[in-house]
């Protein structure tokens, strides 16, 4: 199978503290997967170094067969989607979700028809003439997939998109994501400290301690041979 996001030998370092060390991933085209770790493991800057937000103390990162590593973010085919939203205060729902194709050229029928399609798959139609401060949590995020989505990424990249959100809109958003990703068939790489949504979302999940990946499986194996006392606590196995 085709990988679409190769990791080999990345290391991050924030001066002398090491987050992540000779890490090595590969991720497959139109994968989801799921990074679980507890708070601080190095999640977030793993997604970051994906994304070119950090550079790499070492290492390379391919994203389609292509070495990426020292690629302006714009340029490497991702969208990512961040727990805190980060839409523009100041523009409607509709001008956040068009920005980025208007800055980066595309025609005006073109841009119509990339915010239709995502405005239908978000159901945000309705929404798409207010501005951010007058949108719920839930419509936010969605709104702020809806931005990765326009761009026709190749890799969407997630970092705790639902955290913010209360239970039963985390729940209903989990079901969109996932729907989202069976009709897009795009890869997916989602970070989240939820047990439950990595369960429920993940083709495979990566589970990290100390910047260190401790197994990579399917939901159901390492739920059922997980290879250390770690991961078996923090999935919640009973072995
Ligand atoms: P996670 O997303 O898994 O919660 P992070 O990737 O945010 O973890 O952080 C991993 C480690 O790196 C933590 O110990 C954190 O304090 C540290 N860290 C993250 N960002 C910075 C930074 N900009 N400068 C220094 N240390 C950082
Ligand atoms: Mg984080």
């Amino acid at each position: 199978m085709q990988q679409s996001v190769s990791i080999r030998d990345l290391s991050l370092s924030f001066g002398a503290v090491k987050v992540l060390e000779r890490m090595d991933l590969d991720v497959q085209q139109g994968e989801f997967l799921v990074l679980l770790g507890p708070s601080g493991c190095g999640k977030s800057t793993l997604l970051n170094c994906i994304a070119g937000l950090l550079d790499v103390s070492g290492g390379q990162i391919f994203i389609s067969g292509k070495n990426v590593t020292w690629d302006e973010p714009k340029d490497r085919g991702i969208g990512m989607v961040f727990q805190s939203y980060a839409l523009y205060p100041q523009m409607t729902v509709k001008k956040n979700l068009t920005f980025g194709l208007r800055v980066a050229g595309h025609k005006k029928d073109d841009i119509e028809r990339r915010v239709a399609r995502a405005a239908e798959m978000l159901q945000i139609e309705p929404l798409l003439e207010r501005k951010p401060a007058n949108l719920s949590g839930g419509q936010r995020q969605r709104v702020a997939i809806g931005r990765a989505l326009v761009r026709d990424v190749d890799v969407f990249l997630f970092d705790e998109p639902l955290s913010n959100l209360d239970a039963k809109l985390r729940s209903d958003l989990r079901v969109e994501i996932k729907r989202l990703h069976q009709r897009l068939e795009n890869t997916m790489i989602y970070v989240t400290h939820d047990q439950i949504e990595a369960m429920t979302l993940a083709d495979r999940i990566a589970i990290m301690r100390d910047g260190i990946i401790q197994q990579l499986d399917t939901p159901h194996a390492i739920y059922n041979n997980p290879v250390n006392l770690f991961v078996a606590g923090f999935i919640g196995s009973p072995s």
